[in-house]
């Protein structure tokens, strides 16, 4: 089976690396189901790709229950289950000494034990389908360290490991997995950074002349998706780390 007409679940798909996602896959003729906590940002994307095969479902993804739901939504239209992309994910920044319990619990929360979520509720049926991929967004500070990144990088580490043990366990039962891992995109993560002076850091940087040295765009990232998605039954992408030319780590 090739990409089109392939049943692809897209978390955290409503911005950033998940939306343009969706939107790619959408033109290549994938079915999609796209998920995430903003139900209008979803909403946005299936009507900006009018024709496309496109099911939205809100869901936090720390919340099993939820995940579950989108899951079993995406069987009752599809029937099946071909590719799983945990994708959803949030980057606090502190040094250690500063974070606070409550966004370290968030952090874990969200960035792995969403990724548990999404697996635990599409294993049975890849398993019974003898086929499926799990896709999941790592970083490249999932493999080294950046200060103030400790804990967002624990959890990139963490799915890491996941990740390779469920390769180990799964690669009897035809389930590919891939940890994807970019360097910076230019997203709303970015935005989104709780530290003043690393978000307003980064985002100068963007404005540089040869910025597009430095960071990637979401755009890009998707296509490496779709590359992955699309590779022969026999072979997988385990891992695939994608840096800006420019970027050091
Ligand atoms: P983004 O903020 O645009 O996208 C994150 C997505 O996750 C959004 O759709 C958001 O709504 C969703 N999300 C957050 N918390 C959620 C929750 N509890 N339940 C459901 N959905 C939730 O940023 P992005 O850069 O596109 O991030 C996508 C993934 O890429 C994340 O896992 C992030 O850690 C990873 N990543 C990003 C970069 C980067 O530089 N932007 C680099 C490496 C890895």
């Amino acid at each position: 089976m090739s990409l089109k007409d392939k049943v692809v679940v897209i978390m955290g798909a409503s911005s950033g690396i998940g939306a343009a996602t969706a939107k790619l896959l959408a033109e290549k003729g994938a079915k999609l189901t796209i998920s995430a906590r903003r139900m209008n940002r979803l909403e946005e994307i299936q009507k900006s790709n009018v024709g496309a095969d496109i099911l939205a479902v809100e869901a936090d993804v720390s919340k099993a229950d939820e995940v579950q739901n989108v899951i079993d939504k995406t069987m009752e239209k599809y029937g099946r289950v071909d590719v799983m992309f945990n994708n959803a994910g949030i980057m606090p920044v502190n040094n250690l000494s500063e974070v606070a319990r409550q966004e370290w619990n968030q952090m874990l929360d969200v960035n792995v034990k969403g990724v548990l979520n999404g697996i635990a509720s599409v294993l049975p049926i890849m398993r019974e389908q003898k086929s499926g991929h799990v896709i999941t967004t790592s970083s490249v500070l999932g493999y080294e360290l950046l200060p103030g990144f400790a804990t967002y990088s624990g959890t990139k580490f963490a799915v890491r490991a996941i990740m390779e043990g469920l390769r180990q366990e799964e690669r009897g039962n035809n389930i590919k997995t891939t940890i994807l891992a970019p360097g910076t995109v230019n997203t709303e993560l970015v935005d989104s950074i709780n530290n003043d002076e690393v978000r307003e850091g980064l985002k100068a940087a963007r404005k540089q002349p040869g910025a597009e040295m430095m960071g990637m765009d979401p755009e890009e990232i998707a296509s490496a998706v779709a590359f992955v998605i699309d590779t022969p039954a026999n072979m997988a992408v385990n891992e695939m780390i994608i840096r800006p030319t420019g970027q050091e780590i």
